[in-house]
């Protein structure tokens, strides 16, 4: 059930440091998924907005990439004090369009601060290397180069923080950007272009268009866009980082992910419930980093289990933007609620066990957001679509496995490699598995091992379709070329000519 609202607009671009009308005729809802009600109304653009978008980005790139580098690092500091400024404000309208409980929105727009401050000091970032006499009377030194028009596609499951992943970065090295938030939730990137503008990013440099497949498509062949971020499922990615590669493209395309969470027998089991609790149902289990699936070792299931199962069951599950303060809240859609449950049907069909069924706080709920509790499926087995397929919703599955072998075996067969993360106390146990589980972020009695802004966010296999990843120096390498100059001066043969600095021996 879907309530209108009289105060839905039309949301509109952001080209050339103006808010403009887009010029799609269709338009799809956003919600506020605590109610249901529609809070804007996202245009649905395509070639002809992004078009303008890119016109505008790479006239200001021409300007922008002469400006000194400490100036546009200057821009990046003023742009962090007025995140922290608007922090509060920004956090409601993550929680208002995505439907995360305020911590988590304060959390993630403070995740996302800490990239605009990593790009603070892009100065010493950017920096090339040198060396003189790497032949007799020839010095050798890299620069890096901006790209010019860079493009970021975002996913609905941080509005604000997985896109300042990308900008903060592409810009201050040196590029214009355009952004295409997700349509589910383009009111927090708006929020912040603003900012942007307050602090004093010349026109131009960061756009803002919307849409889906056509938007996106528009942005694969435009041939003045040189580099494409994606974040978002695998299916996309994996399309995203073909067809933009076949344009000529960089393209960095993080993916989907199922996160596996180990717990041995000698793990603290309080503190595993806690942290794995925490990382399955945090954000609604709309994470990519979400441990999404626990293996827990030999003996460590038969206290771990029911702890988890009681303690999860305690949750508070309602809305997140009102006065009340639950443990979780609502879905981004009913479309996305209704995929979940039906996974979650999946499950119980395939014969894995409901120990607890999130979907009674959905029924109870029904008729205002879309809401799902925390559900787990003990005996699940590695065969079994809930183990397989990423959810990205409250549902956590539960794999009992032998030995660490055992456990690390469920991981080589799985298709993504986001995160995975060990439970244990033996110094072993946790070398053998950060050495040969089969994932890029690896978390040691860590639930959620997310890099900070100054690490990359190193997705492996099908989380994953590039070679230069998100954030870190691999950021900074993404979003710029090396020239390499090779210098060399003769001696003077004419015997009149007086260099004033500098005198040959004889
Ligand atoms: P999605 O792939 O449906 O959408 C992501 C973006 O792609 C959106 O901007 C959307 O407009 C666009 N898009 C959708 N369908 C398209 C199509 N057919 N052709 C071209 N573009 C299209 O993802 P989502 O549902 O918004 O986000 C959830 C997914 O993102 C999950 O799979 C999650 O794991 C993943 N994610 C990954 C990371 C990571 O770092 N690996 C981080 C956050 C989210």
């Amino acid at each position: 059930m879907v309530a209108t609202s009289a105060t839905a607009t039309k949301c509109q671009l952001l080209i050339g440091g103006k808010w403009v009308n887009s010029d799609a005729t269709e338009h799809q809802e956003v919600y506020n998924p605590s109610t249901g009600e529609v809070i804007a109304l996202t245009p649905m653009g395509g070639r002809k907005d992004l078009d303008r978008a890119v016109e505008a980005a790479h006239k200001a790139f021409l300007d922008w990439k002469e400006v000194p580098v400490v100036e546009r690092a200057r821009v990046m500091f003023k742009f962090k004090a007025l995140l922290e400024a608007n922090y509060e404000e920004i956090a409601r309208c993550v929680t208002r369009e995505h439907g995360k409980t305020l911590p988590e929105a304060r959390a993630s727009v403070q995740r996302g601060i800490e990239v605009v401050e990593f790009a603070c000091g892009i100065p010493s970032l950017m920096m090339g290397e040198s060396m003189e006499n790497i032949a007799r009377n020839v010095d050798c030194e890299t620069i890096r180069h901006p790209l010019g028009v860079c493009a970021g596609i975002a996913p609905f499951n941080f509005p604000a923080m997985v896109p300042l992943w990308m900008y903060p970065i592409a810009i201050t090295c040196g590029n214009s950007f355009v952004l295409k938030p997700s349509e589910k939730v383009p009111l927090s990137s708006m929020m912040i272009g603003d900012l942007l503008s307050q602090a004093g990013l010349p026109d131009g440099v960061f756009n803002i268009v919307h849409g889906g497949k056509d938007c996106v498509d528009a942005i694969i062949e435009h041939p003045m866009i040189k580099a494409i971020s994606f974040v978002g499922s695998t299916t996309i990615a994996k399309y995203i980082y073909q067809n933009g590669t076949a344009h000529g493209k960089r393209v960095q395309a993080a993916g989907g992910a199922k996160n596996h969470i180990i717990i041995m027998p000698d793990a603290d089991i309080e503190q595993t419930v806690q942290a794995l609790q925490a990382s399955a149902f945090g954000c609604a289990g709309e994470r990519c980093m979400a441990g999404s699936l626990a293996i827990p070792v030999g003996e460590a299931a038969e206290e771990l289990i029911p702890q988890l199962v009681a303690s999860s069951g305690k949750m508070s599950v309602g809305p997140t933007d009102g006065d009340s303060n639950p443990d979780m809240g609502p879905l981004v859609s009913r479309e996305h609620l209704n995929k979940v449950k039906s996974l979650i049907e999946k499950g119980a069909k395939e014969g894995a066990a409901i120990a607890l069924d999130g979907r009674e706080i959905a029924a109870a709920k029904a008729d205002k957001g879309f809401f799902l509790g925390p559900t787990i499926f003990d005996h699940a087995k590695p065969e079994m679509t809930i183990v397989k397929e990423e959810i990205f919703g409250p549902v956590l599955s539960v794999v009992r496995a032998r030995t660490l072998e055992d456990a690390i075996e469920v991981g080589k067969k799985c298709p993504y490699g986001n995160g995975a993360v060990i439970y244990t106390n033996s110094g072993r146990s946790a070398r053998e598995f950060k050495r040969h589980f089969n994932a890029g972020m690896i978390g040691v009695n860590v639930g959620v091992p997310a890099p900070m802004a100054w690490f990359p966010f190193t997705g492996w296999n099908n989380s994953f379709f590039g070679d230069l990843h998100i954030q870190g120096s691999e950021g900074i390498q993404f979003y710029t070329q090396q020239k390499m100059t090779m210098t060399r001066w003769f001696e003077p043969k004419n015997a009149s000519f007086q260099d004033p600095i500098w005198k040959p021996k004889n």
